[in-house]
């Protein structure tokens, strides 16, 4: 039995592990429904309920391929972690990376998986060509599909084999993190998106406290990072949510003593080592990308129903920016956007806070992460996305038949 990161999509199929383009045609032709796995971080059905799943991890192609310049073609389905290092070899890195490595390309530039900052795109709008299989096993290429319609396809349009990236010379970050009022951080998020290059933070629940995190290039030599402690502050904060329910005090002594252990930190480091993390603790998340003006408003409201309504819930809420860009999915596609991010334990029930939330979400104009929970369908989201239409109509021509498609992805990508 297949299951995803959070143990919240299952799939009772076979697993089919081709390691040659001709043996991923083989599979591709086979009748029944297919759909491809990157590394199964999504929280979304979009790799379980079809007949079969593929796992590409073991496709016989190079890291990386042939290099010009700022462009560098790469084997789609390697892992971010894997991409990184091969790329640094060659003294080149990703413009930017989320809070995690573990992702396939491939997987991750499907659902616009991003990073943090006002000038920082989605890893899918770094994607500047590619090569596919289609759903009647031909070779396709982004000359033959737009390239705006493949950035981010959830595995619709075919299966990526090899794309070609923008990247950037390889670049030390200096990262700074600190405590701050929830006030301050909403106060003044704007002018740090202005001022920084990557600039995010997280509301620690029922503590009025921030972590603020900060990135800058730098030429400065590389220092020892300090510990990743964030797996222990999510489990005091369990602790925390558990002894409140004994008493309210105890929960906000313990919140403070964690809030006053949180040290600040300010090191040096390569790129991609800096940006991502390990994140060992299972949880749930939602994830909308905002119209950057109405994210306070959203966010004042949000803390108002969580304080109210939502005791139990104890991990912190994550505020980023991406830049805008042109993929027809995009939920970045128009310009900028501001992404607010809930989660709950992986073991609990998510759907009273996510439910209570989405709304005010939506009426925002947010746009949901393709790869986190939402419980939009077609009717919702042709309407979010100028290019909506056109993008289901070129995956009906393209897969007429739905080998690519399951009854989940129908609900979204179907009238
Ligand atoms: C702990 C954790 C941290 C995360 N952090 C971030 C973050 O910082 N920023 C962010 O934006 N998201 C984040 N995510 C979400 C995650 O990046 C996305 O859900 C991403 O899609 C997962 O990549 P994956 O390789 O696991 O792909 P999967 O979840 O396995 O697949 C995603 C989609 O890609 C398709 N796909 C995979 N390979 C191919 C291929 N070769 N050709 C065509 N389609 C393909 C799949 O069919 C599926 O539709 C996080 C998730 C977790 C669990």
């Amino acid at each position: 039995m297949w299951t995803n990161w959070a143990g919240n999509q299952h799939a009772d199929t076979t697993i089919a592990c081709p390691t040659s383009i001709a043996e991923l045609q083989k599979e591709i032709a086979q009748p029944q429904t297919l759909r491809v796995l990157g590394a199964g971080h999504s929280f979304t059905p979009i790799v379980a309920g079809g007949d079969r799943i593929v796992d590409l991890s073991g496709l016989d192609l190079p890291t990386i391929g042939d290099v010009e310049q700022d462009r560098v073609w790469v084997n789609a389905n390697a892992r971010l972690r894997d991409l990184s290092p091969a790329l640094a070899d060659k003294g080149l890195a990703f413009r930017n990376l989320g809070d995690i490595n573990t992702q396939s390309l491939a997987g991750a530039a499907s659902t616009a998986t991003h990073g943090t900052g006002r000038e920082m795109p989605c890893l899918s709008a770094e994607i500047t060509a590619a090569r596919l299989v289609g759903a009647n096993g031909e070779i396709l290429t982004t000359d033959d599909i737009p390239l705006e319609m493949v950035q981010v396809s959830l595995g619709m349009l075919g299966v990526l084999t090899e794309t070609q990236i923008s990247v950037v010379p390889k670049y030390n970050l200096r990262r700074q993190v600190q405590l701050c009022t929830v006030e301050d951080s909403l106060a003044t998020m704007h002018q740090n998106w202005a001022e920084n290059r990557n600039f995010e933070f997280f509301y620690i629940p029922f503590t009025g406290k921030t972590v603020e995190l900060r990135h800058a290039i730098t030429d400065a030599p590389e220092g020892k990072a300090p510990r990743d402690l964030d797996m222990i502050a999510v489990k005091v904060l369990k602790l925390a949510r558990s002894a409140g329910r004994v008493s309210e005090g105890l929960r906000s002594a313990l919140l403070k003593l964690l809030t006053m252990a949180q040290s600040d930190e300010d090191y040096v480091g390569e790129s991609w080592r800096v940006l991502c993390s390990d994140r060992h603790i299972p949880f749930k998340e939602m994830e909308y990308h905002l119209p950057p003006d109405v994210a306070v408003d959203v966010l004042q409201e949000l803390l108002t129903r969580l304080h109210r309504d939502h005791k139990n819930i104890y991990f912190p809420i994550e505020v980023r920016q991406t830049a805008g860009d042109t993929a027809c999915l995009s939920p970045f596609q128009g310009g900028p956007r501001i992404s607010i991010a809930i989660h709950t334990d992986a073991g609990e029930d998510h759907k009273r806070y996510f439910g209570a939330i989405e709304p005010l979400f939506v009426e925002a104009g947010g746009r949901p992460h393709w790869g986190k929970m939402h419980n939009l369908s077609y009717k919702d989201l042709s309407v979010m996305y100028p290019d909506f239409d056109r993008f289901c109509a070129l995956r009906e021509q393209l897969d007429p038949q739905g080998k690519f498609l399951t009854p989940a992805l129908a609900r979204l990508f179907r009238p």
